[in-house]
């Protein structure tokens, strides 16, 4: 069965003492997460390696990075090679979120070498997806998202594919407040998953598991993880605020 994830994404916000003091209440809160489920805090570089302690000895809990560079080492100053993410014994590192591909106009291509990097040591990339609200309205988002996953996923065998988590994040959704219906987020998630089919079969497809993202909050999480494809959220916003990731881990299926 395909794993149940609540994967927090603290963007470029806290102190490492506000940081820490989150994840001690999320932890104080959720004292363990069974098989089957995942709980994954995707934190600013510098607090990866003084916030592992805390979630080290704890099942079904990872740290996971932001961002990796997509090449092994060199003169890249301010990047963080996958190399120094294994180094420290980082598990996950979430790949192409839309901010970056925004801002940091991180292509298709350049996420597939990312994508390779990370499994190449075992790192778990949580691969991100998503159409602007434009394509929204266009009613192209489907092929938009295809797209995205045949440039950056589909070099890859079923073996490999297997290792990606992939989170489909509307970008029209993201910090705005407005939540794709449960019902669009289904929609999306059974059209990937019959996409990654189409390309490996069925049984792959299932095994995959689709994070929706996007808005997501205490209120909102069981409606949209409820919905067979959803298996799990990306959360942005409400993962800075211990009652609502709480709420949204207590979500998970
Ligand atoms: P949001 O962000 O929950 O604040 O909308 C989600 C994300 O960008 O991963």
């Amino acid at each position: 069965m395909r794993k149940q994830i609540a994967a927090a994404n603290w963007k470029m916000n806290k102190t490492l003492e506000d940081g820490k003091t989150l994840l001690g209440e999320i932890l104080g809160a959720v004292s363990s997460v069974p098989n089957g489920q995942e709980v994954i805090f995707a934190v600013p570089f510098p607090y990866l390696y003084p916030l592992q302690s805390l979630v080290q000895d704890k099942a079904n809990m990872f740290l996971s990075a932001q961002n990796c560079h997509h090449k092994t080492s060199g003169a890249y100053t301010g990047e963080v090679a996958v190399d120094m993410l294994d180094s420290i014994g980082i598990k996950h590192c979430v790949v192409g979120h839309s901010e970056r591909r925004e801002y940091f106009a991180e292509s298709n291509a350049v996420l597939a070498d990312k994508v390779n990097l990370c499994l190449g040591k075992e790192i778990t990339p949580i691969f991100c997806c998503g159409e602007p609200l434009d394509i929204r309205e266009a009613g192209t988002q489907n092929q938009y998202v295809e797209l995205q996953l045949q440039e950056s996923l589909f070099h890859l065998d079923a073996a490999a594919l297997q290792k990606v988590v992939i989170a489909y994040e509307p970008i029209w959704a993201i910090g705005t407040g407005k939540t794709a219906s449960s019902a669009q987020a289904q929609e999306m998630h059974a059209h990937l998953r019959s996409v990654l089919a189409g390309k490996y079969g069925t049984e792959i497809a299932a095994e995959i598991s689709i994070l929706y993202g996007g808005s997501v909050k205490g209120a909102n999480a069981v409606e949209l993880f409820s919905q067979p494809d959803v298996d799990g959220g990306l959360v942005g916003g409400a993962s800075l605020v211990a009652q609502e990731f709480v709420q949204i881990i207590q979500a998970l299926k």
